[in-house]
């Protein structure tokens, strides 16, 4: 069997920018593979079937855990998120590096399984600052936004047990930071 590739999880409250970095980071790292989860909420904005997520029924969610098809799952604000095991074995067992953009109950329970996992949470410089983020982005309503920063004081308290606190203040400054991490467990290889 060949060598097995490196798992970073990667979470952050909703609307801290973690799909814009994550975005910068793949475009530049052809050895990275991102985990597309499957998901039970509707498409916002240019999401692709199949790029961003799986979006799936309600069904064949459940469809899905009652299989065991699912490495993970999680309940997050008020729909269902998961992550394929079968795709998560095969780039592992490959050497791919995967990327996992997942919540912090989901990383808890991937971390469990495959302990050598890094994990990074990406904070956002504060409360004020998240809420003008979602606002901006404009694909969530109001109720959605709500529930998003209540959400996100209880992920943010989830922080101290991550390897790596990222605060997504300056952009480039926050993909750079990240990249800097990936690079240096390369190195240890
Ligand atoms: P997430 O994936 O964490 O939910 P997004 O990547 O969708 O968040 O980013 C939320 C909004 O914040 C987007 O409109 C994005 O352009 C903006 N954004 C991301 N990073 C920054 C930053 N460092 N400074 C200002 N705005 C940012
Ligand atoms: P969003 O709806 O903003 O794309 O994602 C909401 C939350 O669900 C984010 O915290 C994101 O990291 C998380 N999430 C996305 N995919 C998964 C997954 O497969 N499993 C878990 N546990 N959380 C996920």
């Amino acid at each position: 069997m060949g060598k097995k590739g490196h798992l970073f999880i990667i979470s952050a409250p909703s609307g801290t920018g973690k799909s814009t970095i994550l975005m910068a980071i793949l475009k530049e790292n052809p050895r990275l593979r991102y985990s597309i989860s499957c998901t039970t909420r509707s498409p916002r904005g240019n999401e692709r079937d199949g790029v961003d997520y799986y979006f799936i029924s309600d069904a064949a969610f459940r469809k899905k855990i009652d299989s065991g098809e699912l490495a993970e799952w999680a309940e997050v604000h008020g729909h269902l998120y998961g992550t394929s095991s079968k795709f998560l074995e095969e780039s592992f067992r490959r050497g791919h590096d995967i990327l996992f953009d997942i919540d912090v109950e989901g990383a808890k329970k991937l971390y469990a399984k495959y302990p050598e996992a890094i994990l990074v949470f990406i904070s956002p410089p504060s409360m004020e600052e998240l809420r003008r983020r979602l606002a901006e982005r404009g694909t969530d309503s109001a109720d959605a936004i709500e529930q998003r920063m209540k959400n996100a004081e209880a992920e943010m308290a989830e922080a101290k047990w991550y390897h790596q606190v990222i605060v997504n203040d300056d952009l480039a400054r926050a993909v750079s930071q990240l990249k800097a991490i990936i690079e240096k467990v390369r190195l240890h290889e």
